[in-house]
């Protein structure tokens, strides 16, 4: 936290050093992004992150998206328009904040180079299907993401303070949850973390995670409050399914 000299700023404890949330999935043919935070640029170079095939937006919230302009060093490695997805309300948004990026004058390499695609149904990306998850975060609707591929099955939701029914209903028979847990404190648009424990003592994944911590958690003194149900996990923690 800018500013903060409490023990988890201070800590030399990597674990304690925490950049906004974002996925990065591989599976057998793919690789997908899920949100741009500010952080991107960094969590790419930092955790080797060398290709993407699709990004998907949970919303178009700051620190979900403002990394997004580095999108177009991968569209210029890979020589082609990279795939956005995200509800037809957080494309339209991403359309105005990053208004240069339809444009067609500049070269390849001078903007990412993208097809934004608003989504209300699950999509295919190759062989791994993503389904949007309506979920509620303070007054708004935005979303989560089911992802299936190569036989596992998973699903992100960083940013959540309450899990509609039908919604829910996909969250069956998880490898893994990753849910918001922002903080011990409630919070009028986040799961706090004893809610969001609640949360997914329900789903009942085979391996729980909670995310979008605050500085409010020290790791060790956490992950050992949650034993072993829920894990904390960490910036380029890498899990296998
Ligand atoms: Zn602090
Ligand atoms: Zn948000
Ligand atoms: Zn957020």
């Amino acid at each position: 936290m800018i500013g903060c000299s409490c023990e988890v700023c201070k800590s030399q404890d990597h674990r304690n050093y925490r950049r906004r949330s974002s996925l990065y999935v591989v599976t057998e043919h793919q690789h997908i992004l899920f949100d741009t935070p500010p952080d991107f640029r960094d969590q790419a170079l930092r955790f080797g992150v060398k290709r993407i095939d699709a990004v998907f937006l949970t919303h178009a919230h700051a620190d979900h998206i403002y990394g997004f302009d580095d999108v177009r060093r991968f569209s210029t490695m890979q020589e082609e328009h990279i795939p956005v997805f995200g509800s037809p309300r957080t494309i339209k948004q991403m359309r105005k904040k990053f208004d240069y990026v339809d444009r067609v004058s500049y070269g390849f390499e001078s903007v990412p180079r993208v097809l934004f695609t608003g989504l209300v149904q699950p999509v295919y990306v190759e062989n791994c299907k993503v389904t949007p998850l309506p979920v509620s975060h303070g007054t708004e609707t935005i979303y989560g993401f089911l992802i299936e591929g190569d036989g596992k099955k998973m699903a992100y939701i960083p940013d959540c303070n309450g899990i509609p029914e039908e919604s829910f209903q996909c969250l069956e028979n998880l490898d893994a949850m990753i849910l918001d847990g922002l903080r011990p404190q409630v919070h009028p648009t986040h799961f706090s973390i004893s809610e969001s424990v609640e949360q997914l003592d329900k789903i009942g994944a085979r391996k729980s995670f909670i995310t979008h911590l605050t500085h409010n958690s020290e790791h060790h003194d956490l992950q050992a409050r949650l034993g072993d149900a829920v894990t904390v996990p960490w910036d380029g923690m890498e899990v296998s399914l």
